[in-house]
């Protein structure tokens, strides 16, 4: 596989033919903010933290670089005042869902994001997909999606694949920067479905009655 040369934040650093910008700067120990991203999962550029400034040709653009891709001589920066001005923004947004977070409670420290700077929101849902990609993925059982759009867009369990699947498995839950899924799971058993897979002891033990009636 042919090898990249370019350079991130004034380093030399040698890329896969593929690597995407987050992943050449992970190669080089260079740490970039992300919400969104899970080495297991395809890149889905969501919460926009890991956004960069990357040069070519004299020419400067932000990209995000969980998706942008790595390119011969291009020379990356992951921190200056523009770039440190849109984090705090975007971080501000999040804290307005989920305020008590501690990851984002770490970056929001980082990039001097103030708590509340905008209106609280109603969901601690951030919105970063984690849950229902990992679980459409790398289970690949859907047990969980996004419903609604806009600001009302909040993931959902569905509950008749989430009470076959989800009490024995559980990867999801942390992998939620809030903890929202796991409130969100509770509650949906809590308020309505997900029975308790069936005992197979008990079962049998209800088949024999149900035939035991029958004779009567
Ligand atoms: S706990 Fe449920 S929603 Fe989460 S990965 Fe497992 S099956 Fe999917």
């Amino acid at each position: 596989m042919s090898d990249i040369h370019m350079q991130i934040d004034g380093k030399e650093v040698i890329a896969k033919k593929g690597d995407t910008l987050l992943e050449a700067a992970k190669r080089a120990d260079i740490s970039i903010p992300t919400l969104c991203y899970h080495e297991k999962l395809k890149p889905y550029g969501a919460c926009r933290l890991c956004l960069v400034e990357a040069e070519k040709n004299g020419r400067t653009k932000l990209v995000v670089s969980c998706v942008y891709q790595a390119e011969k001589n291009l020379k990356v920066r992951t921190r200056s005042k523009k770039i440190d001005k849109i984090r705090k923004t975007l971080l501000e947004l999040l804290l307005a869902r989920a305020p008590d977070a501690p990851i984002i409670q770490d970056m929001a420290r980082e990039y001097g994001a103030e708590k509340d700077r905008f209106q609280q929101q109603a969901s601690f849902c951030v919105h970063c997909g984690l849950c229902v990609r990992y679980c459409a993925e790398v289970k690949k059982k859907n047990a969980i999606g996004f419903i609604d759009r806009g600001i009302r867009k909040e993931i959902s369990f569905i509950p008749e694949i989430a009470a076959r699947e989800c009490e024995s498995c559980k990867e999801c839950f942390p992998l939620c920067p809030t903890s929202y899924l796991q409130a969100a799971y509770v509650l949906v058993k809590g308020l309505t479905f997900l029975p308790e897979p069936p005992d197979p002891q008990v079962d049998l033990l209800d088949q024999g009655m149900e035939q035991g009636n029958e004779k009567k």
